[in-house]
């Protein structure tokens, strides 16, 4: 099949039966608000790919620590956040020069909100956002545990974990109390101390026991089925501060996305150019589809707090399927949205909701620049009514 031809097929399942029409609760650390998120005709966003290049000094240039300019050992993962900073000042702009005057030691690659796209920090660079320290770079190990499925069931038992009801060779993150530079005790994992103080009467050296200490993050463990028929691990450790059992490489193996939720944004179209970022940048380091990751999977945090509240989460991963798959297909190919419809935008954005229910209608032409072969695809959607 030609590419036209998949692409086609593709616009075809993207197309939305019924457009998202929401009201979501956005989380901001000065004030929470509601906003009728209106969505798209299509999961795939029919809107150009922009990036402002914003490259933040490096430390030895400034006075700033958030830039060290070390090299990643390899990029493992793209991180999604959103800033919970819902003042109607807190835009991309706004946290691209955040983050160029030192971002109070936190950096982070792109800020992403409907006001564009900006870049901080060079894809191949470590940055400070995903809250997993510097302590562990990214590896895998061998489980011992051979499968055929590739997202098995990950517990702990007794210490270890165990993969698909089976004990693998792998114990669970030790987590202790140290003797921090403050004279105070912290929590430690495997020897890695955290900022976060024991509790009273914790004793050095001693086992932390608690309730939490056994509790996966939600997005769950890291886990490869091997070319060999093994089940490899990446490292994890427990996040303290959160109380989850979290997974390394966050801030050392992955790109960070910060995405907007200012009042007055619009949300969708956030969502929908991060999805496309998403996908520049699974395409340009070689990542499939679940290398994207909440920042939530690195520390148990949660972030994006919007999205996941919202239970939009897979709604974004099914964006970045679609403008994935597309961009892989695209070199060559000219996409052109046509619509007369008065309820959307020109790349299919819903911008007014009628009264009653509606359907729009709207074709895709998809063409091959060097044969200039087309395909013209004619596709509708309904919006419900207010
Ligand atoms: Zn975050």
């Amino acid at each position: 099949m030609k590419n036209i031809e998949k692409i086609a097929n593709l616009l075809k399942e993207a197309n939305e039966k019924k457009v998202i029409v929401q009201d979501v609760e956005v989380f901001g650390y000065q004030f929470n608000y509601n906003v009728k998120v209106l969505g798209s005709v299509s999961k795939y966003w029919f809107g150009k790919h922009e990036v402002i290049e914003y490259i933040a000094p490096l430390n030895s240039e400034s006075n700033n620590d958030n830039r060290p300019g070390t090299k990643k050992t390899s990029t493992q993962y793209v991180v999604v956040h959103d800033t919970a900073s819902a003042a109607e000042t807190a835009n991309s702009l706004a946290h691209a020069k955040y983050v160029s005057n030192g971002g109070g030691g936190t950096s982070w690659h792109y800020s992403s909100g409907s006001d564009g796209i900006y870049h901080q920090i060079p894809d191949d660079e470590v940055a400070y956002h995903a809250g997993d320290a510097l302590v562990v770079p990214f590896s895998l190990t061998n489980t011992g545990i051979k499968g055929k499925i590739t997202n098995p069931k990950v517990e702990i038992k007794n210490g270890y974990y165990y993969i698909n009801d089976e004990k693998s060779l792998i114990k669970s993150p030790k987590i202790t109390f140290m003797l921090g530079e403050d004279k105070n005790l912290h929590y430690a994992s495997d020897g890695f101390i955290q900022s976060r103080k024991a509790p009273e009467g914790a004793k050095e050296g001693e086992e932390f026991l608690g309730d939490n200490s056994r509790r996966i993050n939600e997005q769950g463990i890291r886990i490869d089925l091997g070319e060999d028929g093994y089940y490899y691990m990446g490292p994890t450790y427990y996040n303290a501060g959160f109380g989850y059992i979290s997974n390394r490489g966050g801030n050392l193996n992955s790109i960070g996305i910060e995405t907007m939720v200012n009042k007055g944004s619009d949300l969708y179209l956030t969502w929908q150019k991060t999805a496309k970022l998403v996908a520049h940048l699974l395409k340009d380091n070689n990542l499939n589809l679940d290398r994207v990751k909440q920042h939530h999977f690195f520390s148990g945090k949660d972030c994006p707090e919007t999205m996941r509240h919202a239970k939009l989460w897979d709604n974004f991963i099914e964006l970045v399927k679609f403008e994935y798959e597309i961009l892989l297909l695209s070199d060559g190919v000219e996409i052109e949205f046509i619509s007369n419809s008065n309820l959307i935008d020109k790349t299919g954005r819903v911008i007014t909701l009628p009264s009653s229910d509606t359907v729009i209608d709207y074709s895709v032409v998809i063409k091959d620049i060097n044969t200039k072969e087309e395909i013209k695809v004619d596709l509708k959607t309904v919006v419900e009514g207010e």
